[in-house]
């Protein structure tokens, strides 16, 4: 495994695979790695020849300034880990590689719904940063395939609208999402839970499956509101969203019968660590 931290290098690697005539498979992440992480790193090792994993915590997607600041950072953790996994070609750029110039220029494409619902409506400029840190991502790295989780599906919809707008050439795989024993979806902030919110973190999980347990046999709305009135009776969440929307358009759902499928979305903070969680329908 080969840690490169510069463009020169990392294209000078790319090149040498691709002359041998292998795919690039493609796992960007934020690091602080879990399992979730991992488990795309093996889907890309058995879909492509050299599989690339990106370490880069992107400021641009963080519209918190304390999140970023709080963001877990653990390169050697991730190595380790990585050390131990297929992985060909770790990429771990500093903050001015990726943006070099003074004033950061935006790509200009149209998100559209998906930028103004839930996570776009939540965290304004979250996922311009994150379209614009991808695609520059794939610029540099030229991945065949890359292979993105569900437990951010809202982020997945973006990247694919993002690829088709600016026709980078790569194919996108979603993955599902890993979970801990009680049903806790992995992500990198679980590790700044308290003991409190971890133990209360399951109820996220439960809420979700009970939309699917109320499908079909109550409304979507009414579904949507116990799921809602469950977490809220949790006094240590603060939600901020619980939403069941059409899979590929991510508007809202009137009724269980749409032709795309089913996706129930949600977000809430657990003290000061924000959770989003979701469940195909
Ligand atoms: P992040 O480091 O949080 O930016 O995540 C990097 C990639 O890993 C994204 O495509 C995420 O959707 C994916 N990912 C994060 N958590 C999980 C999980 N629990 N299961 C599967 N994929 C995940």
């Amino acid at each position: 495994m080969k840690l490169i931290q510069n463009i020169e290098d990392l294209s000078l690697a790319i090149q040498k695979h691709k002359s041998q005539g292998k795919r690039i498979g493609f796992v960007p992440t934020m690091g602080a790695l879990h399992q979730g992480h991992l488990s795309l790193v093996e889907q890309a090792a058995q879909q492509a020849d050299c599989v690339v994993v990106s370490i880069f915590v992107n400021p641009t997607q963080f519209n918190n300034k304390s999140d970023l600041a709080n963001y877990p950072r653990t390169i050697e953790q991730d190595l380790e880990m990585l050390g131990q996994k297929p992985c060909d070609i770790v990429f771990h750029p500093n903050v001015s590689t990726m943006y070099p110039e003074d004033e950061i220029e935006y790509l200009d494409i149209d998100l559209g719904v998906l930028d103004n619902v839930m996570e776009g409506e939540h965290r304004p400029g979250h996922f311009a940063g994150v379209a614009l840190v991808v695609h520059r991502l794939f610029n540099m790295v030229k991945p065949d395939i890359a292979f993105l989780g569900e437990k951010d599906f809202q982020q997945l919809a973006v990247i694919r609208s993002m690829v088709r707008q600016t026709n980078d050439p790569v194919q996108i795989v979603g993955c599902p999402t890993v979970r801990e024993a009680d049903g806790l979806a992995m992500s990198s902030r679980n590790v700044r839970l308290t003991p409190q919110h971890r133990a209360a973190a399951p109820q996220i999980r439960k809420a979700l499956l009970g939309i699917l347990r109320d499908k079909n046999t109550t409304t979507v709305a009414q579904a949507q509101q116990n799921a809602l009135a469950a977490l809220q009776a949790e006094p240590l969440f603060r939600v901020e969203y619980l939403e069941i929307v059409d899979k590929t358009t991510l508007l809202s759902a009137q009724s269980w019968d749409q032709p795309n499928g089913l996706v129930a979305c949600v977000a809430l903070w657990a003290g000061d660590v924000r959770l989003i969680d979701n469940i195909l329908l």
